[in-house]
Order: structure tokens, then sequence, then C-alpha cells
């Protein structure tokens, strides 16, 4: 019997990065990571910076998500993010540049550093380097 596939879409303002129908994905929800199997219960959910790992046929993609939202619902899934990007787009010397510029500034302490902001560059940057397996 063929096995169950479900409609995935991931979406940013931009542009579609990817639209499949596919057996899994795993995300990194803001409580913790969750994978959806087709026919799952309809929810929503908020999403963490990581990686959203995608099986089709026994293949997995990776895509680096940096936040936004998930909507699960009629053997359909939607993120919607801001930012993602596949791991074949992804360009690494780059993400590596921003994890080193972050980290410095995080370990510089300097009472003019936005903490937030640092912590938010840095997470990005490694889960860019985790999708594109260079971590
Ligand atoms: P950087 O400091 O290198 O710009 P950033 O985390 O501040 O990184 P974002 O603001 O999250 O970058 O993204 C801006 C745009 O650049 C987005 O379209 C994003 O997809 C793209 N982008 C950022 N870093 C990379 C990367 N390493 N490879 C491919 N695209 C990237």
């Amino acid at each position: 019997m063929a096995e169950k596939l479900q409609k995935l879409s991931v979406v940013t303002p931009q542009k579609v990065i990817y639209a499949d129908e596919v057996r899994f994905v795993k995300v990194r929800g803001t409580a913790g990571e969750l994978g959806i199997l087709p026919e799952h219960a309809p929810l929503i959910t908020s999403l963490d910076i990581g990686v959203a790992h995608i099986q089709k046929d026994n293949q997995w993609k990776k895509v680096a998500v940096h936040g936004g939202f998930m909507e699960v619902g009629g053997n359909r899934t939607i993120i919607l993010a801001n930012t993602a990007e596949l791991a074949d787009d992804i360009d690494v010397a780059r993400a590596q540049r921003a994890k080193e510029r972050a980290e410095e500034r995080l370990a510089s302490k300097s009472a003019d550093i936005d903490l937030v902001r640092a912590e938010a560059a840095l997470k990005r940057a490694l889960a860019r380097l985790e999708a594109a397996d260079a971590k």
C-alpha cells in the first residue's frame, strides 16, 4: 500500500521555500520539538529558531526556520516564517561569520550590547550551520 502523505508548504513573505507532499515533518516549536505525520489533529503553534526536518520517500531535507508559526489541519501543514532557507541555499561562510560576530559580541559583555539581539543572531547562525551540516 502506498504510504500516506500530507501537503507541506514552507512560506516566507518573499517566496514559497518548499511545497510538496511529504511523509513527515519535524519542527522546533516554542514549547518543544513537534513531529507531524499525515492526518495529524489540527493545531497552531509558534516556532522557535531551529531546523525543520522533512521526510519524503525516505529522503530527508533540512530547512533553517527562523521562528514563525505552523498550522496543521485537513492533512496539510503550513510553516509561515519571516525567514527560512533550504539547506542547499545556505551560504555556510556567511553563517560562520555571523556566528563569530555574535559570539564576539556576547563575550565582550559590553554594556552597549543588545543581548537578546546577539543571542537571536547566534541562534540563526547555528540553525543555518546545522541545516547545512556544517556544525
Ligand atoms: P547576516 O548577519 O549574515 O545578514 P542574519 O541572521 O542577520 O545574517 P537575516 O536578517 O536572518 O540574516 O536574513 C536576511 C536575509 O538574508 C534573509 O533573506 C535570509 O534568508 C538571508 N540569509 C542570511 N544568512 C544567510 C546565509 N548564511 N545563507 C543564505 N541566506 C542567508
